[in-house]
């Protein structure tokens, strides 16, 4: 039997007809992966497939599954430089959205801290003490000293702190009625008299252009109005008009 298949084969006309060519759609799908394969490996060197699947007996089936290398390297999704070669992204642009969070938040803290710091810088450091009609100014009158100036308005008029500073004085004062004090940074001290109410305390730090009291007539006065000293940092009342001039305040 081994004898006889051996004797056949040997006898068999070389170069002729081998075993059948498979059916044409099977034969198909095994050039189509041998191209594609091809394809992976042929991609980069740019080369063409034609030489493969020689020797198939049907030279139409060689080629026409695929029609060049980089339509192959597509199939297999990687590499190629055709215009059909799929795009891969980078992997620096993976993100971490909690990195991503973290960043949002510490940028939004910057930008808050800048507002916040523009917004101080650009704050008025010094205000009118109250709006009205200045009546009486600083110096001697009716044979006496007035330490202070007078700004008439309605009773309730917003009094207003002349500057940054803490409140060391809220409440009754000999003369004045009610009163409130501000010292100031420089030991400057502001001096609110006459006030209907007051709304700060004791103690309290208050901004430049501030509310701290309204407007009253209370104590000896001759109409509402606020009386308004400057104390310098030596206790000595000064001209609170020059005062406010020299902050850029006209009264
Ligand atoms: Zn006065």
């Amino acid at each position: 039997m081994l004898e006889d298949a051996v004797d056949r084969a040997s006898t068999r006309p070389v170069g002729t007809h081998r075993l059948p060519p498979p059916p044409s759609a099977l034969r198909g799908r095994i050039v189509v992966a041998a191209v594609a394969v091809g394809a992976f490996a042929a991609a980069g060197a740019g080369q063409t497939l034609h030489a493969l699947g020689s020797g198939s007996d049907s030279p139409s089936d060689e080629v026409t599954p695929l029609a060049s290398a980089s339509e192959g390297a597509a199939a297999f999704g990687v590499g190629g430089t055709g215009p059909a070669s799929p795009q891969v992204l980078p992997v620096a642009k993976t993100v971490d959205p909690a990195a991503e969070a973290q960043k949002l938040t510490k940028s939004a803290r910057i930008s808050e801290d800048r507002e916040a710091a523009e917004a101080e810088s650009k704050r008025p450091k010094y205000a009118r003490p109250a709006a009205g009609e200045f009546t009486s100014g600083f110096g001697g009158r009716w044979g006496e000293m007035h330490y202070g100036i007078d700004i008439a308005g309605p009773i309730g008029t917003p009094i207003l702190s002349a500057a940054d500073g803490v409140v060391i004085e809220a409440g009754q004062a000999s003369g004045f009625g009610l009163w409130v004090k501000v010292e100031h940074t420089d030991g400057t001290v502001t001096v609110y008299g006459h006030v209907d109410t007051y709304s700060v305390r004791k103690g309290q730090v208050v901004q430049a252009g501030e509310q701290i009291a309204r407007m009253g007539n209370r104590g000896f006065s001759t109409g509402p109005h606020l009386h308004f000293e400057v104390w310098n940092p030596d206790g000595k009342k000064v001209n609170p008009l020059s005062w406010l001039n020299a902050k850029g305040i006209s009264v």
